[in-house]
């Protein structure tokens, strides 16, 4: 029940928060509607006036908003709450709490600038703005001192409307702030996301999304470092240059998948796989014995040996060689992959189509 009733206010929110500079306006239309019926009925007509042209003003930047023009919008509302703040203290005084609205307009224009500008544009504007508004609500409380308002209104009454005041100029402030807050995180959501991609695409392979070669360097450090036992296998296509020239660029691409997705789906999670090179993969087996590594390059091997692939109306089929060396003692990283790379061209002088894991000379 109570799960409902958030997933529920969050739906809520999402949707204003979507069409918020809607929502906005259509909310200020409407405070400022029943500020025209306020004034109506203390017959305090020039600001009955104002807050007929103010409602009219309000729905109709809907449509600036619908055209994308948000920041006219915006600085609309800016100068319409200023004036309406100024306006109705002079017309009904100081303790009606009415000028209190020049603090929303703060918060206000630092939240569009945030959202509609870019630059310096975002601090410089609101800045200034805030500044003036600032001097104005001074000003303002200046000459409430030295004039005297052209209508009274009864003690209760002047309560009445400063505890309305108040609050909704709270609402507005917190809302606001809620709303900063929000936009501030999905920011830094978003960079969060684009970070993870340009990671991804900094550490994969574009065609066979295997690692690619710098990103299975920093693996080979990190295993390295941390002392662990590791072998590693070198593959290499079998005359892969032959189904290039045979069948052309795109079927050598297609082989080069397929290669890539068998060595995926045998080698074990937690093992880094490579290309290494043109049509080389490198398979990093940590954790793991030099039998055990042969016993899965082998298996790989086999799956590839054992594979067609459908290419238009032909078939393609391809072999591939594969050398493998565990790292041992004073080896470096670079020492167990030419090891690895000895075997394998071992393995092309000998037939091809082998994986070789035992020392030889070539
Ligand atoms: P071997 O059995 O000795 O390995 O012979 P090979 O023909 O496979 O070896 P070689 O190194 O002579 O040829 C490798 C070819 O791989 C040459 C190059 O055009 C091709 N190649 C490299 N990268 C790509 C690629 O991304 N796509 C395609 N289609 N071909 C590639
Ligand atoms: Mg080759
Ligand atoms: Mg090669």
């Amino acid at each position: 029940m109570a799960n409902q009733l958030i997933s529920q206010i969050r739906r809520i929110w999402r949707f204003l928060v979507v069409r918020k500079y809607y929502a906005m306006m259509s909310f200020t239309g409407t405070i400022h509607f029943l500020f025209c019926l306020f004034f109506l009925y203390y017959q305090v007509w020039p600001m009955m006036i104002f807050n007929i042209v103010s409602t009219t003003m309000y729905f109709s930047t809907l449509l600036l908003i619908k055209r994308g023009k948000e920041m006219l919008a915006i600085m609309l509302a800016y100068l319409e709450i200023v004036l309406h703040g100024i306006a109705a203290t002079y017309c009904v005084g100081w303790n009606t709490g009415f000028a209190q609205y020049l603090f929303v307009v703060v918060p206000l224009g630092f939240f569009a600038c945030l959202e509609l500008t870019e630059g310096s544009k975002r601090f410089v504007i609101p800045f200034l703005l805030g500044t003036l508004v600032g001097i104005l609500y001074a000003s303002t409380r200046q000459l409430s001192h030295m004039l005297t308002p052209p209508y009274t209104l009864s003690h209760q009454t002047v309560d009445f409307a400063f505890v309305v005041n108040s609050v909704v100029t709270f609402a507005f402030l917190l809302l606001f702030l809620i709303l900063y807050t929000y936009t501030i995180s999905e920011m830094e959501q978003k960079l969060r996301d684009q970070n993870a991609i340009l990671d991804y695409k900094a550490s994969v392979d574009p065609l066979t999304n295997l690692l690619n070669r710098r990103s299975m360097q920093e693996h080979l450090i990190k295993v390295f470092e941390s002392g662990r036992d590791f072998a590693v296998a070198m593959l290499d296509i079998d005359d892969f240059k032959n189904v290039n020239d045979s069948y052309g660029h795109e079927a050598g691409d297609l082989v080069l998948l397929e290669v890539a997705r068998i060595v995926q789906e045998i080698i074990p999670e937690g093992s880094p796989v490579c290309r290494w090179g043109g049509e080389e993969i490198l398979i990093l087996f940590i954790d793991a014995s030099k039998a055990k590594a042969t016993e899965l390059s082998e298996q790989v091997r086999k799956c590839i040996a054992d594979n067609y692939i459908p290419f238009y109306q032909k078939t393609l089929h391809v072999t591939v060689t594969i050398g493998v060396s565990a790292h041992y003692g004073i080896h470096s990283i670079d020492e167990t992959i030419a090891e690895a790379d000895n075997k394998m061209y071992y393995g092309k002088k000998h037939g091809k189509n082998q994986v070789v894991s035992l020392q030889r000379r070539i």
